[in-house]
């Protein structure tokens, strides 16, 4: 080893030791007769000293050396002076008395500062993410994903569970995006597409009787990018055989109950898990993944509102819509301009306009106000709990732009009267999706899981004529406003698979094209199974605190797919293109 310590490693107890250390130089400062050379690795910082009592070659080298230099060197551990300790660092009681330094590679002036976590451009770190990483937020991020990813694997391995690969070059295997295809040089003129998730493969893995499987998969979709998606992403993807659907939320919950106090011991849960029906989170959140790190849940003044002067209630209500509403505590105050701000959030999730009502104590403000009479106005206050000081912020639309609307702007005071603390981490279930979703623009139903997911028992019968009325066995992990985990119990019943795709109306043959192999391997005693694929990028930005799975990832993509670093997508040589029996039409 170039090494006998890690910088980082150095405290007290090693003072009077020779050591031999191999870095990067994270910063260097040249007083005249001594250099300070902060020394970084993988392990830390630690300060180094050339002083006159260093060899001559030792003073050249240290002379030469500029930040990102590589260098080895030897020297004696010492304790710092009591006026030099540096108590933000954990070697920042000791120094290393340099006695030889050895520069083992140069190194041209970085783009941006490796020695402070000050913003650079984006575009930037991503061409340069080799040096990127060098810096301690990101080493920290990879370091979180690591004890993430081994904590998960020993849980699993704990209890049972096989980690087995499953390929990349497969088939099609529909989870709603658009699938990344790669042309077969032996077939001409035939494609596989890489993985949206392994979620065939690891159905057909129970089928063949493992019972419980997981793997760190990397997952495929060609969608586009907004933030936290990448065009290729890791899911811890696990599969049970022999469950019902309380079992693999209850595994899942407490393996992440227990992991959150070794990768994140400043982190707070919410334990147990709160589980709501889908409808319910709509109703109470106006979102399938609601924050629950705080209330200010929806109202339903419909009831209430339905009898009013005020045409925009009474209207709405009358056509089946519904009237909701927030309260916004302390918001009384906000200008003219912040409440066009927040009208123009709930337009843009479709809403007309939003009625805002200022509770003052003794009169109500808002230009709403004046339609409304003083018994509405007390009800509105009666309902919503809105006292002095609140601003009640009032939706009139369908359910779903109401629900949209409302959300939206929860999540907007969420940010501006900071209302979360930020080291709860609100894990939640969501439960009893609707099985289909119309698409307006195909005109037709799709899944709104995937295919695979079995209708809960209740509403199957409901299959062909109502699909609106089915609902699935498919579960949500939510967390702190997120999506972070889906999954479902199966289909095994060949004559329940063959009804979803009639309803999502793929022709026979597409089905025994695609799914033929599916459907053959469940007519051979597949077990009752189910599983769940939480997010690792997702997962590891919540607990880093990050924005973007970018700040987890090693080597991201940009929002427009591309890799900044290597070039990636790049055009093929004519000889490559002509082996995949490609021709390129501009
Ligand atoms: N394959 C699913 C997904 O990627 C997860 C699952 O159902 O297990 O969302």
């Amino acid at each position: 080893m170039f090494k006998t310590h890690n910088c980082g490693a150095l405290r007290p107890a090693d003072a009077g030791s020779t050591v031999t250390l191999a870095g990067w130089v994270h910063l260097r400062r040249d007083f005249g007769g001594v250099i300070f050379i902060v020394l970084r690795d993988r392990s830390g910082l630690v300060q180094v000293v050339v002083s006159g009592d260093a060899s001559q070659e030792a003073i050249a080298a240290a002379d030469q050396a500029r930040s990102e230099y590589v260098l080895q060197i030897e020297g004696t551990v010492q304790l710092r002076p009591a006026d030099q300790v540096n108590a933000d660092w954990d070697t920042g009681e000791i120094e290393v008395a340099a006695t030889s330094v050895t520069v083992l590679n140069t190194s041209k002036t970085p783009p941006f500062y490796i020695y402070d976590d000050s913003p650079v451009d984006d575009q930037l770190r991503l061409q340069y993410r080799y040096l990127d990483l060098r810096r301690a937020r990101m080493q920290r991020n990879m370091v979180l994903r690591h004890n993430v990813v081994q904590f998960l694997r020993q849980a699993l391995n704990d209890r049972g569970f096989l980690e087995i690969e499953t390929p990349f070059l497969f088939v099609s295997t529909p989870e709603g995006a658009r699938d990344y295809l790669v042309p077969s040089r032996v077939h001409p003129g035939q494609f596989y597409a890489l993985p949206q998730s392994p979620q065939q493969l690891k159905q057909l893995l129970m089928v063949a009787g493992y019972e419980r499987y997981y793997q760190i998969a990397r997952c495929f979709r060609d969608e586009d990018l907004r933030a936290d998606r990448q065009p290729e992403f890791t899911q811890l993807d696990l599969e049970m055989s022999f469950v019902h659907r309380d079992d693999v939320l209850d595994l899942i919950e407490e393996i992440f109950t227990e992991m959150l106090p070794v990768v994140t011991p400043h982190k707070r849960l919410l334990t147990p898990f709160p589980r709501l029906t889908h409808a319910e989170a709509l109703e109470r959140f106006g979102s399938d993944k609601p924050d629950l790190r705080f209330g200010m849940e929806l109202v339903d003044l419909t009831e209430t509102l339905a009898g009013s002067e005020f045409r925009v209630f009474s209207a709405t209500a009358a056509s089946g819509g519904a009237i909701k509403a927030i309260v916004a505590p302390g918001c009384v105050g906000y200008s003219r301009r912040q409440i066009d701000e927040l009208t123009d959030i709930a337009k843009g999730e479709g809403a007309r306009g939003l009625v805002a009502l200022g509770y003052t104590g003794d009169t109500v403000k808002g230009s709403a106000a004046k339609f409304l009479t003083d018994a509405e106005l007390a009800a509105i206050a009666g309902a919503t709990g809105a006292g002095e000081g609140d601003l009640v912020c009032i939706v009139a639309a369908d359910a779903g732009v109401v629900a949209a609307s409302l959300s939206a702007l929860r999540l907007t005071f969420r940010d501006q009267l900071d209302l979360v603390d930020h080291d709860l981490v609100a894990f939640g279930w969501v439960l009893d999706f609707p099985m289909y979703e119309w698409d307006d623009e195909e005109e037709r139903w799709t899944a709104a899981h995937h295919p695979f997911t079995m209708p809960r028992p209740n509403t199957y019968d409901k299959m062909m004529d109502d699909p609106l009325a089915v609902l699935s066995d498919a579960y949500d992990l939510v967390c702190n406003g997120l999506e972070l985990a889906s999954g479902s119990i199966r289909v095994h019943d060949p004559k329940i698979q063959s009804d979803i795709f009639r309803v999502l109306g793929y022709p026979e043959e597409e089905t025994q094209e695609k799914f033929g192999h599916m459907m053959e391997a469940f007519s051979y005693g597949a077990p009752p199974h189910g599983g769940i694929a939480p997010g690792i990028d997702r997962l590891t930005r919540v607990l880093a605190g990050e924005q973007d799975i970018r700040e987890v990832i090693a080597f991201p993509k940009t929002s427009q797919a591309a890799d900044l670093m290597a070039g990636a997508p790049a055009e093929a040589t004519a000889r490559q293109l002509e082996e995949l029996h490609i021709r390129i039409d501009d």
